[in-house]
Formats: C-alpha cells, sequence, structure tokens
C-alpha cells in the first residue's frame, strides 16, 4: 500500500490513477483544502491533515510500504505574504510525517520538491548539483524539507526520492481530474480562462527579464509525466536504491508570450493580452537538465507544449460546460 499524501490535489491525484492504473494500492491522505474529494476516484480516502497526531490510524490499520507526499501549499505570490504559513505547513508538519513513518518502519520517501530551491540559477539548464539559493519562502520551505530528508537518510533505514518539479501543466486526457486551484495562479489555466471569456485578459508578469522577448522562460512539463516519473521512483527504491534527487522537466523553455501564443494557436481563440510588472520572487529562466533521471531511472517526459495546452484546454471546456 502507496499513501499518497494531497491526493486530493492537482498533481497526487493524477499521479493516484497512475498508481492504481498499473496495480498499485493507494491510501489518499488529504484534508481537501486545497484538494477536492472528487478527484479522489482511486483507493481508500483519509480526511485528515498530514501535522495532525491522527495520522496515526493510517500507519497502523495500513500495510504502508511508501509515502508518495504531495500535501503542500504551492504558491509563490502566497508565500511571500505568508511565510510561515508555509514553513508550518510544507515543512514542520511533514516532519511528523517523517516521525510517523520512523514509528511504523516505513522506509521509503517520494517527495514533490520544485525547481524554486534553486532560486536565480548559476547557468541554464540546471543540474541537481548546482547550489541551491531559493528568493522566496515557497522555494525556501521545500529546500529546509529536503535538508531534513538528507538528515533523515543519514540515520539509516530511510531512503528518498525527491523529484523538483519544473512548471507541472496540463491534465489528465480523460478529464477525470484536472487542474483546479482556488485562487487559480498558475500561468496555462489563467490564460484559457482569457481565451473562454471568464476573464477579459491575461497579464504578463514583466517585459523587462534578460530573455530574448523580455518575459519569464520557464520549463512546462505534463502531470503525466511526474506522475510516471514518481512510479519509477518509487521502484527506484523498492528494488533496493539508495536516496536521489532528480530535477523534471522537459529541458524547452518556453517564455510567457510564447505559452500565450500558443494557447491561442491551440484554442483558436484571441483575447487581450496586458503588460504588467513583474511578480515578485519570479526568477527570469527556469530550465531543467533532466538527464539524470533519464539516466538513472530511464524516465523521459511524452508531451509537448502543444499536447501539455490542448488537455487543459479540454478539462478547462468540461469544467466550465463549454
Ligand atoms: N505569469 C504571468 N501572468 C500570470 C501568471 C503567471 O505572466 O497571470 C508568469 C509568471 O510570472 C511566471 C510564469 O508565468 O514567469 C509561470 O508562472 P506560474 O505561476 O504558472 O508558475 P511558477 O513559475 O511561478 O511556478
Amino acid at each position: 500500500m502507496i499513501l499518497v499524501t494531497g491526493g486530493a490535489g492537482y498533481i497526487g491525484s493524477h499521479t493516484n490513477k497512475a498508481l492504481n492504473k498499473v496495480g498499485y494500492d493507494t491510501v489518499v491522505l488529504d484534508n481537501l483544502e486545497k484538494g477536492y474529494e472528487s478527484f479522489v476516484k482511486w483507493g481508500e480516502f483519509v480526511n485528515d491533515d498530514i501535522g495532525s497526531k491522527s495520522i496515526e490510524s493510517i500507519f497502523k490499520n495500513n500495510d504502508i510500504d511508501a509515502v508518495m507526499h504531495f500535501a503542500a501549499f504551492s504558491s509563490v505570490a502566497e508565500s511571500v505574504e505568508q511565510p510561515q504559513k508555509y514553513l508550518k505547513n510544507n515543512y514542520k508538519n511533514t516532519l511528523n510525517l517523517l516521525q510517523m513513518m520512523r514509528e511504523y518502519g516505513v522506509d521509503k520517501f517520494i517527495f514533490s520538491s520544485t525547481a524554486a530551491v534553486y532560486g536565480n540559477p548559476e547557468s541554464i539548464p540546471i543540474t541537481e548539483n548546482q547550489e541551491l539559493k531559493p528568493i522566496n519562502p515557497y522555494g525556501h520551505s521545500k529546500f529546509i524539507t529536503e535538508k531534513a530528508l538528507e538528515r533523515e537518510a543519514e540515520k539509516g533505514d530511510f531512503n528518498y526520492v525527491s523529484l523538483r518539479y519544473f512548471n507541472a501543466a496540463g491534465c489528465d486526457f480523460d478529464c477525470e481530474v484536472g487542474e483546479l486551484h482556488d485562487p487559480e495562479t498558475h500561468l496555462i489555466p489563467l490564460v484559457l480562462d482569457a481565451a473562454s471569456g471568464i476573464r477579459d485578459s491575461i497579464s504578463i508578469f514583466g517585459t523587462d527579464y534578460d530573455t530574448p522577448d523580455g518575459t519569464c522562460i520557464r520549463d512546462y512539463i505534463h502531470v503525466n509525466d511526474l506522475a510516471d516519473a514518481h512510479i519509477k521512483a518509487y521502484e527506484y527504491l523498492k528494488d533496493g536504491n539508495s536516496s536521489e534527487v532528480f530535477n523534471l522537466g522537459n529541458g524547452q523553455g518556453y517564455s510567457v508570450k510564447e505559452v500565450i501564443d500558443t494557447c491561442k494557436k491551440v484554442t483558436g481563440k484571441d483575447f487581450k493580452v496586458n503588460l504588467d510588472e513583474r511578480r515578485e520572487g519570479d526568477p527570469g529562466i527556469l530550465i531543467a537538465d533532466s538527464s539524470k533521471i533519464n539516466e538513472k531511472l530511464g524516465w523521459s517526459p511524452k508531451y509537448d507544449l502543444e499536447t501539455i495546452i490542448d488537455s487543459a484546454w479540454k478539462w478547462h471546456e468540461k469544467i466550465n460546460g463549454i
């Protein structure tokens, strides 16, 4: 049995589906603060908080072999406003989970980390051995959790894989689960809101970055590619391998303007684009070098930006009744 924390959220629900599809049993732990019960269509569901002592019953009642830990807050902008909230949920509450794992002898942990741990990278594409210098509280909360995992692994009888996601995007091709944040802050769903007229425009945050068109460059990776990486990471630990940290990205960067243009092409809709100020805490360019996970786990991404946006558009049409 695999414990999937945050399995009612965006990446967690897609991974929970993928795990069940290949035959793994799961129990989903989610407090539904950001997640949706309707996204838990596979496995058992426990409505509780990762920081609560009561999650002990999950370990008592199930034969947990590994934990995939998605439950976290993930908005850079919110973390700048409320840093304590991010440290408490993303860092401190993870320690509670690690303590439970120790008590019940669960020794495999797959962690949702982020490219935000790098801050403004030294060079592009980013390799895992670059210095970690997060520039926002969200990235910092994931950075110190990675450090806690390192210490835990040093103690022995515990191995982890930390997956540093670049920009997770796209949705389940069957539209059984999808991306639904409240409030939405991510670029692609917001652009699609503009395409369908739910919003009257999209704003570009910053046009004076040191990039060819002046807008931020990101590496967008389909959520199903991320899900696949989690399964490979679990199997890697199950085979007795030791702790590792991997980047997860497509290795290709797209500017905010390019993403907007691709959304216009995929949807066939035109809409208003505003040029706005920079958003605090945003590095200019983030592109992954994912060759390490390719070499060690045989993972490679399957989906390109157009497929990502097309899948997100189909989900958008479904939930908005278009
Ligand atoms: N962005 C933007 N307008 C928006 C939302 C995001 O220009 O309404 C930009 C943001 O500044 C960043 C990129 O789009 O450069 C991706 O942002 P997102 O919040 O999707 O992911 P992040 O990179 O912050 O994890």
